[in-house]
């Protein structure tokens, strides 16, 4: 197989396809886009796949799910741009991306169109350069090593020469889902006079075929500090062996256990999503079993967009109604672990 998947058909014709009515899963790839690269659809395991393959409970939309579950268009100063913490700004180079998560927490836009504008573009690189406050810009996207190599370059280059930039950051799942894209124009790339730190979107250790880890060997070469990123799972990782072995697998490959994200509130995903006294629970085995460099943070995106939180420390209370979260600026927020559909 060479070819990423992109329709119901090509599932089937992969022994993909799940067992749910035809015309309901016509349905939720209309609604959010299906594409599987070759290599995660090689990767037989079911904690993979749940990840790719569309399902019929995608289409139930629960009360407490958002479009934009995290308020990132509330911050928005510039086309693509997210500014909530002041040294720091999202930038979403592209709304492309070389798989569809089904749990996305920009399912309603990734897909949606390709590469920002120039005119988009160069607007946020005005904002950025006029704003000394920002020390760092982060590529989002979409995944923004899904543009060519020349793109990206062009994009690195012009943030990079803005003085008060210090560091560019990259968040992407391109090394694990298409290593193959890792190729010696997209390192030179990043080869950069800023430091470049590249975080890694992954979730299961069974994506960490042997492609993968030649890629990450390169870019560990080629100078890229890396880091992981990961969303805790229902039926995918909410497993303590699972996500041990997960963390292990990223340190034998140089990355760094960054964040273990509890699932967003994205329409369509309940199915995916743990309560948060699971995922503790789960913290709380793996620090029992992992170094400290093997373990990420635990943290919620407060929906609404106050920002992130960690679970595991005083910022989260349990209370008679549900969680208790306060964030950075000492605002409390109620979150409520949805029923179980
Ligand atoms: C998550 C996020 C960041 C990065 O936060 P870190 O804690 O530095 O990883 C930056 N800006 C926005 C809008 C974010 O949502
Ligand atoms: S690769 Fe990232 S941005 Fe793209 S669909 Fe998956 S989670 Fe969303």
């Amino acid at each position: 197989m060479t070819n990423a998947l992109t329709t119901i058909d090509a599932l089937d014709a992969a022994g993909l396809a799940t067992g749910a009515k035809r015309e309901l899963l016509e349905r939720v790839v209309e609604r959010f886009r299906l594409r599987i690269t070759p290599e995660m659809a090689g990767v037989a395991s079911g904690g993979v796949a749940a990840q790719f393959v569309p399902d019929a409970r995608e289409l139930v939309t629960r009360p407490e799910e958002l479009t934009d579950p995290i308020g990132d268009r509330r911050f928005s100063p510039a086309p693509g741009l997210t500014h909530r913490y002041a040294d720091r700004v999202i930038l979403a180079v592209t709304q492309a991306c070389e798989v569809y998560c089904r749990f996305c927490f920009r399912r309603e836009t990734v897909g949606a169109a390709g590469v920002l504008p120039e005119a988009d573009f160069l607007q946020a690189l005005d904002y950025i350069a006029r704003t000394p406050a920002i020390r760092e810009v982060i590529l989002t996207g979409g995944d923004p090593l899904s543009l060519s190599p020349r793109r990206l370059e062009s994009v690195l280059a012009r943030l990079e020469a803005v003085p008060h930039v210090e560091s560019l950051r990259i968040h992407s799942r391109v090394p694990v889902v298409a290593p193959a894209r890792m190729d010696g124009a997209m390192l030179a790339a990043l080869d950069r006079d800023k430091p470049v730190h590249l975080v890694i979107h992954t979730n299961h250790p069974d994506e960490m075929t042997p492609a993968a880890q030649a890629a990450l060997r390169a870019l560990s070469r080629a100078g890229v500090a890396m880091f992981s990123q990961s969303v805790l799972l229902r039926g995918v990782n909410d497993d303590a062996d699972v996500l041990e072995a997960l963390f292990r697998g990223l340190i034998r490959n140089r990355v760094k256990p960054y964040y273990l994200h509890h699932c967003d509130l994205a329409e369509g995903t309940s199915h995916f999503r743990t309560t948060i006294a699971e995922g503790r629970a789960l913290m709380a085995e793996l620090k029992r079993r992992l170094s400290g460099l093997a373990m990420p943070t635990y943290v919620l995106d407060i929906p609404g967009g106050a920002g992130k939180v960690g679970l595991m420390g005083a910022a989260a209370e349990e209370g008679p109604d549900g969680w208790v979260v306060t964030d950075r600026h000492g605002g409390r927020h109620l979150y409520q672990d949805p029923e179980r559909p």
